[in-house]
């Protein structure tokens, strides 16, 4: 992959790590001030009240389904740290850029990323 392309990439996964962890951190401080729990109702005040798209978008998904994806998020930056991004962790082959640009954080190739889908 080129350096360029991966740059890109990095930058991609970073800012959308850098929005999950001010969701979240917004979401916590919110059930504080508010003294709810349930995480459906401070995702309800925070798509009130966020005036950022994106945001709003995040505020649809469950705090658990924004955790994992916050760690796939750090795992797949760490692994451009050590040069082992864009490879697939199951046939050890190149995952295709075109995939890795609609899902910067895929951890497998399309054919694996099936067949563990078949298997769930
Ligand atoms: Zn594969």
């Amino acid at each position: 992959m080129k350096k360029e392309e991966l740059e890109k990439l990095r930058k991609k996964l970073i800012k959308k790590r850098d929005k999950i962890k001010k969701f979240l951190e917004r979401a916590e401080r919110g059930a504080r001030e508010w003294g709810e729990s349930g995480e459906r109702i401070f995702h309800h005040h925070i798509s009130d009240t966020a005036t950022d798209e994106e945001l709003k978008e995040l505020a649809f998904m469950s705090a658990t389904r924004l955790r994992e994806e916050l760690a796939m998020i750090e795992e797949a930056i760490s692994r451009i740290k050590d040069g082992t991004y864009g490879i697939c962790l199951k046939c050890s082959k190149k995952i295709p850029l075109e995939r890795l640009r609609a899902i910067p954080y895929a951890r497998y190739c399309i054919k694996c990323q099936r067949e563990i889908e078949e298997r769930i």
